[in-house]
């Protein structure tokens, strides 16, 4: 056996895995001018390969190739590879003519086994967004569906200990890999490939590359709702991620003086801007209950949520008080909604997931067609 130090994982030994793989037009991956910076951490590797929308298909089989490469590198405990479509065409190879709408299909592409996907989003960090995420799609699951939670909050992936939940996923077929489960629901986040305290430098295309993959690369059982717990914020890589992910509709989490300001309705135009119907709107901390006493104190004035959702024509889903019990619970990686089924938080959260549940049937009822998808350069 080789002595362990040269099995340390390096860019180079990548890009020498690269030099066997072929692409189209000829010549070899590692020389084509389309692969990312390769960027290890520890025993995990992580790289993009830039094509044009039009030659997705014809580059998907590359992108195959050379994770299954570089997975068989002794040492190499995790590979997330993902094609990065460029607005503009990147340089050399051929390119198939009338790929571009094939492309676009694919990427707007509906996930196998997965009816619905909402997304969770907030404006800013910090409000919740998770917390409701996890409670959610908990109540969707006690209102009898098959419910998965995806955690696409890659720069903060909070879900591992939010559930309580950590572990390897599988690898199952060549290359899918089964999600993980908890309180019976399925679970992906990339908190299970990276570990939740590693800190990760994400650049750019390694976003969408590791959500995508997470998306299409795990074997999701048969599920009627997927909650996506999305990065917090309102910029590029938000809007692209709305676009690639075949969104029923999304969710915005916010506090009242988000509500109040602006981040709350830059997240309803964001949705909008891509034709993402808004399910509706949650107010988070929107009042204090005092856990001595049980009284209930609207800190930062009352009904505004409300209020401002109607003026924004979105419904507005419920709201949840700011109680130290929901931290506790949440932080040991016992949600609420499990853990204290009967609380009044509990019921707070399982009667939003009841609105949700209903706002989806109604958007499914009305049939969108799949939303535009823009490609970043
Ligand atoms: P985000 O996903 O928006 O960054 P989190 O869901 O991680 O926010 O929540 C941030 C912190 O606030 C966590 O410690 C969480 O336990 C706490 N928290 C969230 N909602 C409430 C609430 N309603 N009452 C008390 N604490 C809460």
């Amino acid at each position: 056996a080789e002595p362990k130090m040269s099995e340390a994982m390096t860019a180079e030994r990548v890009r020498a895995r690269l030099e066997t793989v072929e692409v189209p037009g000829g010549g070899t991956l590692a020389a084509s001018g389309r692969v990312s910076e390769i960027v290890v951490q520890g025993d995990k590797v992580f790289f993009s390969i830039t094509v044009a929308p039009e030659e997705v298909a014809a580059w998907e089989p590359v992108r195959a190739r050379a994770s299954d490469l570089v997975r068989k590198l002794p040492g190499c405990t995790g590979v997330v590879v993902t094609l990065t479509a460029a607005r503009s065409a990147p340089p050399a190879a051929a390119r198939p003519q009338g790929g571009a709408a094939r492309a676009r299909a694919q990427a707007g592409n509906a996930i196998p086994n997965v009816r619905s996907i909402v997304a969770v989003a907030s404006g800013k960090g910090g409000v919740g967004k998770s917390t409701t995420a996890v409670n959610i799609a908990l109540g969707l699951k006690a209102e009898g569906l098959n419910v998965a939670l995806l955690d696409a909050d890659i720069y903060g992936p909070s879900i591992p200990r939010l559930l309580g939940l950590s572990g390897k996923p599988e690898l199952v077929g060549e290359r899918t890999i089964a999600p993980l489960s908890k309180f019976g629901i399925e679970v992906m986040s990339i908190g299970f490939m990276v570990g939740e305290e590693t800190p990760m430098v994400w650049r750019g295309p390694m976003v969408m590359s590791a959500i995508t993959q997470m998306l299409r690369e795990v074997r999701w059982g048969q599920t009627d709702v997927m909650v996506v717990d999305m990065p917090p914020g309102t910029g590029d890589a938000q809007l692209t991620m709305a676009q690639q992910v075949p969104l029923a509709g999304a969710v915005i989490v916010s506090t009242p003086q988000d509500l109040a300001l602006i981040d709350a309705r830059r997240g309803v135009a964001m949705f909008r801007k891509v034709e993402v119907p808004v399910l509706g709107v949650v107010e988070n901390m929107a009042t204090f209950c005092c856990p001595n006493c049980g009284h209930v104190t609207p800190i930062f004035g009352h009904g505004g949520a409300r209020a401002e959702a109607e003026k924004l024509g979105v419904p507005f889903l419920g709201e949840v008080p700011l109680d130290p019990l929901i931290r506790e619970r949440s932080d040991a990686g016992l949600p609420l909604v499990v853990s204290e089924p009967e609380s009044a938080p509990a019921r707070i959260y399982r009667d939003i997931a009841a609105r949700l549940r209903t706002e989806i049937g109604r958007g499914a009822a009305a049939a969108r067609p799949a939303p535009r998808i823009v490609f970043e350069s």
